[in-house]
Formats: C-alpha cells, sequence, structure tokens
C-alpha cells in the first residue's frame, strides 16, 4: 500500500513537528488516525511527541509496513472533541472523512512551513493557504501574511497558561475588590429606579425567567435591558447566565470550557466561576488576542466537521456500521463483494479517482458501491439526506418511503439534515447535480413532473437521469462522507433483489 499521509495538521493545516516546534513546542504534540492493509478499520495513536520530519516517517513505517493516515495536533484533536461534546469522535468515521478528500500539494515558500501536504477539505484554512481556483483543487501558502497572521496561525489553539493565570489572579482578587460589579450593578439600580418599569409584565415574572430572558440575549442588549427595566436590573445573575456567555453562537462560544467543567468533560477548577472567565475574557483581550484568535480559527474550522462527525455517529448508531445503507457491491476499495451488475444504468459522478495506488490528490473516490430494487408501486415520499460543509452541501444518502410503512434506505442517512420530497407517482429517475467532489444538489422526476431541488445546485454540472420506463433500481457509489455518482436504470432483470437492505424505520425527525 502506498503511504498517504498528511505531514501537516488537518484540522489547523499547521505543520507538526519541524523547526517550527522549536519556538511553539504544542505542534509537535500529536494524534495520529492511522490505517493499514484494511483501510475501514482506523485506530488513533496515542499522544506522540514528535520534533522532526523524519521521526514521523520512522514511526510510520513501524513494523515495516507502510501505514496510511493522518495527523493532528493533540490541541487541535481537544478543540474537535469539545465541539463534538457529548457526542465522543468515533475514529472510524472520522478517517472515512479524512479519506474523502485529496491531498493538496502546496507551493511552499515561506520559511515557517515545511514542505508536505496538506487536506484539502475545501477550505483554505481560514486564511493560510490559497486556493488555485474556486475549488481550492491546490492549496498553497497565503503570500501576504501579516505578522500579526503569522501569530495567530503559529499560536495554540488551547491556552498555553496566561488565560487560565488571569483567571486564578482575578478570582484572588474577587473577594477583596468587589467594587468594580458593585459599582456597576448601584449605577444599573439608580438608572433603574429612576422611572417607572418600562414593561410592567416584567415585574410579575418570578425572577428565574427574568434571567433566563437575559440568558438568551446578547451582552450589549442585556446591559440595555438592565438599564431599562427595573425588574431586570435587580434580577441575580448567577452561574448559569454567566455560562451563557460561552453557549454555541454566543459571544465567546469558541471558548465552550466553563460548560464542559459543568458537565464534568474538563476538570480544570479555573473554569468553574463563569463570570470570572467571563471578566478575564473580556477585561484584557489585547494581550489575550493570539490565543484568542488562533482558538476562533481553528473552533470555526472545526464546526463543520464536528457536526458532521455527530450526524454520521447518529447514522452509524442507527444502522450497526459506519458504511452506507444498501446492497452491498464490489469496489476497488471493496472488491470481495458481489461484483458488476449487466445492467444499463443512467448516471452522473464527480471527478472519481480511482486507483488505489496513486497518491490521491483532486475530485473524489467511489470507495463503497450500493444499489437499491425499487418495488413497482409508486414511491410516496424520497428523503434526501444533506451535509452542509464548508461552503457547499453534498448530498449523502436517499430514503424511498412507500405506502403501508416500507422504507427502503441508500447511502448515509442523516437524521435531523433529511429533506422529505413528497412524490406520491412513480420514480422516473432524477436531475442531479455534479462537481468535482460528489452530488452537490437533486430533485426527483416522476412521469411528466420534477420535484424541487434541493441542495447546492449553482455552478455545478446540472444532469437529467430518467430511465425509459418506470425507475426499478438505484444504485449509487460514495466515499466516506458523501454520494459521489448516482444512477439509475428501468431493468432489474439481471439484478438480485436483496431484502437485506430494507429498513423499517419511517421516521423523519
Ligand atoms: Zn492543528
Amino acid at each position: 500500500m502506498a503511504l498517504d499521509i498528511t505531514l501537516v495538521c488537518s484540522i489547523c493545516g499547521m505543520p507538526t513537528g519541524g523547526s517550527l516546534a522549536d519556538h511553539n513546542p504544542w505542534v509537535r504534540d500529536l494524534r495520529a488516525v492511522l490505517y493499514g492493509d484494511d483501510w475501514l478499520q482506523a485506530t488513533i495513536s496515542e499522544n506522540l511527541v514528535l520534533n522532526a520530519s523524519e521521526q514521523i516517517h520512522e514511526f510510520l513505517l513501524s513494523g515495516g509496513h507502510y501505514i496510511s493516515g493522518s495527523l493532528i495536533h493533540n490541541k487541535c484533536y481537544e478543540v474537535l472533541e469539545f465541539a463534538c461534546h457529548p457526542t465522543p469522535i468515533n475514529v472510524q468515521i472520522l478517517n472515512l472523512f479524512l479519506q474523502s478528500f485529496g491531498l493538496a500539494i502546496p507551493n511552499l515558500v515561506d520559511s515557517i512551513f515545511i514542505t508536505s501536504s496538506v487536506l484539502n477539505w475545501g477550505h483554505g484554512y481560514a486564511g493560510l493557504y490559497q486556493g488555485s481556483d474556486t475549488q481550492f483543487r491546490r492549496l498553497k501558502v497565503s503570500h501576504n501574511l501579516s505578522p500579526t497572521q503569522i501569530r495567530t496561525f503559529v499560536d495554540s489553539p488551547c491556552s498555553d497558561g496566561e488565560f487560565e493565570s488571569r483567571i486564578i489572579r482575578l478570582s484572588a482578587e474577587e473577594p477583596t475588590n468587589p467594587r468594580k460589579s458593585e459599582n456597576t450593578n448601584k449605577y444599573i439600580h439608580t438608572i433603574s429606579d429612576s422611572r417607572e418599569e418600562s414593561c410592567p409584565v416584567l415585574e410579575t415574572l418570578p425572577e428565574e425567567l427574568l434571567e433566563m430572558i437575559l440568558s438568551l440575549l446578547p451582552t450589549e442588549d442585556v446591559v440595555h435591558a438592565r438599564i431599562a427595566s427595573r425588574a431586570l436590573a435587580l434580577c441575580h445573575l448567577s452561574q448559569n447566565f454567566w455560562r451563557s456567555r460561552f453557549a454555541v453562537g454566543a459571544e465567546f462560544g469558541y471558548i465552550p470550557e466553563p460548560w464542559l467543567y459543568k458537565e464534568k468533560l474538563i476538570q480544570d477548577r479555573r473554569y468553574a466561576d463563569a463570570q470570572v472567565v467571563y471578566r478575564v475574557a473580556k477585561s484584557d483581550r489585547r494581550s489575550l488576542s493570539f490565543f484568542f484568535n488562533s482558538r476562533r480559527r481553528v473552533w470555526d474550522l472545526v464546526q463543520p466537521l464536528a457536526n458532521a462527525l455527530t450526524s454520521f455517529s447518529r447514522h452509524a448508531e442507527t444502522w450497526g456500521s459506519v458504511e452506507p445503507r444498501g446492497h452491498r457491491m464490489a469496489s476497488l476499495w471493496q472488491p470481495r463483494l458481489e461484483k458488476e451488475d449487466k445492467m444499463t444504468w443512467v448516471y452522473a459522478h464527480g471527478d472519481l479517482h480511482e486507483s488505489r495506488e496513486e497518491p490521491f490528490h483532486e475530485g473524489c473516490r467511489p470507495l463503497f458501491k450500493r444499489s437499491i430494487s425499487l418495488p413497482s408501486q409508486p414511491v410516496a415520499a424520497i428523503g434526501v439526506s444533506m451535509l452542509p460543509f464548508h461552503g457547499t452541501t453534498y448530498i449523502t444518502g436517499l430514503r424511498f418511503f412507500f405506502d403501508g410503512g416500507r422504507v427502503i434506505p441508500l447511502g448515509y442517512i442523516l437524521y435531523g439534515r433529511e429533506i422529505k420530497l413528497d412524490i406520491q407517482e412513480r420514480l422516473h429517475g432524477f436531475t442531479a447535480y455534479t462537481g468535482d467532489r460528489g452530488v452537490h444538489g437533486l430533485s426527483v422526476l416522476t412521469n411528466d413532473l420534477a420535484s424541487d431541488v434541493v441542495g447546492d445546485i449553482v455552478g455545478f454540472t446540472q444532469t437529467c437521469l430518467k430511465s425509459k420506463k418506470v425507475t426499478r433500481a438505484v444504485k449509487a457509489c460514495f466515499d466516506g462522507m458523501k454520494m459521489v455518482w448516482l444512477g439509475v436504470t428501468d431493468d432489474v432483470a439481471t439484478m438480485q433483489v436483496v431484502a437485506s437492505s430494507v429498513g423499517t424505520d419511517g421516521k423523519v425527525d
């Protein structure tokens, strides 16, 4: 098996080890998602500490066999764990994702970056790399990076201790120096007391409810609301309120530690008092800005990945396998399965890369091949599972619903990310919208109608996949994350009808 590995962190895009580690030790603390001859059986290493790329090569050659996989900074993996919480990271799913995107070959010029390949998710690692075209098929290190930007990239996304030290200092000062917050409260009380309650109904609400209302507001609106309303001004703000400043989408949503402490995922007591953490975060942004900027950059990169991992974990939990649903057929990566059918298909696909040996750089890989046969009755509805991912949407799977509760799934079924198209007619095919990386959008065709279009279609190739008669079988290829080939046929004469692919779960939530 060819060596196929990223030497650049697959999450933040920065090198792992190398000369950069001399001044930034966090870049040599790594986790490795690795697989050997069986590409479906990945393992994650314990924490590694590697100083130079030569040692990484030695590690990869351990046991005399090349190993493939990806390296991730420990700190970046930690941020990914934070973002996935409470769902644990499923390493098999993460491995499949990592195998679904090619390794870009960066043109490296900058002395702080070592020469190696970076995983091309379809983004430029928040300004670190530029794509030579709109699809970021090839990434190169952005020229014109300012010293401040470089500092953001080389700073650890998890605090080096300065943030926590300030929390300790402020906690120590707090009992003897509570004047500041008291003065602020007095100020708000004075203003509020001087006028009639602007919203009398607030006075009738219990304090817990008032706090809940304040928890949902951005901080500046909280200040305004407390100035405008006596009831809100007098409302005691508990830890629940201060933790809400760190909730997803809130002011400091990229610093979830106060929540994680409450949920007992981290034990660092310094995050126990969310009010103190908030005041530190707010008080001295300038000197902490590199940590904040680095954390925010990695957090934004990690969010779509964390959402995808959570959705796919549920697919795996429901079906007992990380693989896509449908009748399993042979692919280059699963050669022992049932061989190709003899039917004629009308199909559309991404830029398929069908070699196991060549390094994978562009397009997509048809790792899994799956098919389903359809009964002759009308299709009541089709559920289309869609994954938003870094500026685009990928179609990941389909569910065909029939009257009587029968459901036939194909691909990755993402509950909560499924749009259900009502059909109530016999299926004649699809209109597919494809790009290099796979199927981004589709609509369903009946004899004389087309359904609404779902997914992302702008800039993608539109192909009409219509079977001459009623569609009797659908076939699709998938990589570890999305549909990369879709075909329909009206011919079932040579196809085995397989009952195992039929599910009965008709629920969409
Ligand atoms: Zn990283």
